[in-house]
């Protein structure tokens, strides 16, 4: 059964959201030891070592390149960063966790008290609260199959961002909306690749219902944590799953339990993973091995400086000093190699960027869906784009061959000129020709050209088309606007 519960709430409920992320920093080795982090289809068990293999009487070693990502994460979204603080032990036992512990950070994070802004959904901005963002490891992977489970430690000690919100969110759509927020400042930053099907990205949810009345008394409902969701997608389904299931619950004069809930692709339904009576203490100690890390106020303000342009600033510049849309400067800032590439096109072309602009959202962008990859993988460059605008500004080509060549450019890798000319796309702007072939296309309508007399105007258009097909598409439209014009408007 693929039913969710039919709701017909009596009471309105407010959903209260928070949200954890678990994200894989994108070092060169692990967190602890200097095994390779990149351990992608590698064989497994062949990225270990006595460290992460915890071997009785190894010590780790913290990355350093891990704590600096982790302090340009926070720094983007705008935490306090702890001059001081501590790894800790939270300690429980998996087959995937050789130590029988995590190093995690509990009492003193490394990044807290930060925030990121989304778009609401009264399409107001609507700043969400980041608690705390701290530096852990990841653990194994058990593997089951043909009746026996198997461990894979290729992933035990890479290191792992928590990066964890109040309980800001007020709905899946919002939920969805921060996570895709968060990950684009997480790819700007080049600390996660974000890509949530090799497990770089890992969501837990946690949820509660409550009346607006409870909410003014300041008022919670009972939690239900969703965990081990690896899609933003299962996050926005699972939050409507449970916004449909608790309200059921509450209506029916019933309590929610608080419960660890697991979410079932294929069911598309949460399921019960642990109640509050089996949930785990992990009790967490300083980690005895490891110094508590202490940074310079200078070594943060030196990571500080390395920040990118962030896209919430990058939206604002292009919308302000190139004047184009919003809509459009969000889908231009969604990857930095993009906005990058847009930009350098806006440098090379003498026209308005609001015309590079609807040349890539518009032309490029549509070329794109039908091939891999992204714009920055092409075989075209910023330069080449700007050489074919400039091509249409001087009327060489006309707009429409100029679609033509870039698909063209696209698909060979070859500049815009060299095209025409081995193609002989040229526009033909020369006005003895073009009439000639106009008179032609008149000559062999009269019945056309006698609805167009009689008031039918509108077959000025059909006019055209017939000329451009005469031309192969490359007559220059306004000499032939012209001419049609002047010879349909004169009566003989
Ligand atoms: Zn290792």
């Amino acid at each position: 059964m693929t039913t969710s519960p039919t709701v017909v709430a009596r009471e309105t409920y407010h959903a209260v959201i928070g949200m954890e992320v678990h994200a894989q920093l994108q070092t060169v080795s692990k967190m602890f030891c200097s095994c390779s982090a990149d351990y992608w289809e590698a064989a497994p068990n062949s990225h270990v070592c006595p460290v992460c293999l915890a071997m009785p009487g190894v010590l780790p070693v913290i990355n350093e390149a891990a704590v600096e990502q982790t302090v340009r994460t926070g720094l983007a979204l705008n935490c306090e960063i702890a001059p001081f603080s501590v790894f800790a032990r939270k300690n429980y036992s998996y087959p995937d966790l050789p130590k029988g512990y995590q190093i995690s950070q509990y009492e003193l994070p490394l990044c807290h008290d930060g925030w990121l802004m989304i778009d609401g959904d009264d399409n107001q901005p609507r700043r969400i609260g980041i608690r705390r963002a701290h530096l852990e490891e990841d653990t194994g992977k058990t593997i089951h199959m043909d009746g026996v489970s198997l461990v894979d430690l290729n992933r035990a000690g890479v290191p792992l961002l928590e990066i964890v919100t109040e309980s800001d969110l007020r709905s899946a759509d919002e939920a969805y909306r921060y996570l895709v927020k968060l990950r684009t400042i997480l790819r700007y930053l080049g600390v996660n690749s974000g890509d949530m099907e090799k497990g770089a990205m890992r969501c837990e949810v946690n949820l509660s219902l409550r009346t607006a009345e409870q909410a003014t008394r300041g008022e919670y409902g009972v939690k239900v944590e969703v965990k081990n969701l690896n899609s933003f997608k299962a996050v926005r389904d699972s939050i409507a799953y449970e916004v449909a299931r608790q309200t059921v619950v509450l209506d029916s004069g019933g309590s929610v339990q608080q419960v660890t809930m697991g979410w079932d692709e294929d069911r598309r339904r949460t399921v019960l993973q642990r109640s509050k009576e089996s949930s785990e203490d992990y009790r967490y100690f300083p980690e005895p091995d490891l110094p508590p890390l202490e940074l310079s106020s200078e070594w943060i303000e030196a990571v500080r400086t390395t920040l990118p342009e962030l896209p919430d600033a990058r939206i604002a510049r292009f919308t302000g000093n190139y004047g184009i849309s919003r809509q459009d400067a969000e889908v231009l800032t969604a990857e930095r190699g993009i906005a990058e590439w847009f930009e350098e096109a806006v440098r090379a072309y003498e026209g308005s960027p609001r015309e590079v602009a609807n040349w890539v959202t518009g032309e490029l962008f549509a070329l794109l869906n039908t091939q891999e990859g992204d714009i920055t993988a092409l075989d075209l460059s910023p330069d080449d784009l700007a050489a074919l605008l400039a091509l249409v500004d001087a009327g060489v080509i006309n707009r429409n061959t100029g679609k033509r060549v870039l698909a063209e450019m696209v698909s060979t890798g070859q500049p815009p000129q060299a095209i025409i000319d081995a193609q002989g796309l040229a526009q033909v702007s020369d006005e003895a020709g073009l009439a000639a072939v106009v008179d032609a296309v008149l000559a062999a309508n009269p019945d056309a050209v006698a609805k167009y007399r009689d008031g039918k105007t509108s077959l000025l258009g059909w006019f055209m088309g017939q000329v451009m097909k005469e031309t192969r598409g490359k007559a220059n439209p306004d000499v032939v606007r012209g001419l049609l014009a002047k010879r349909l408007n004169t009566q003989e």
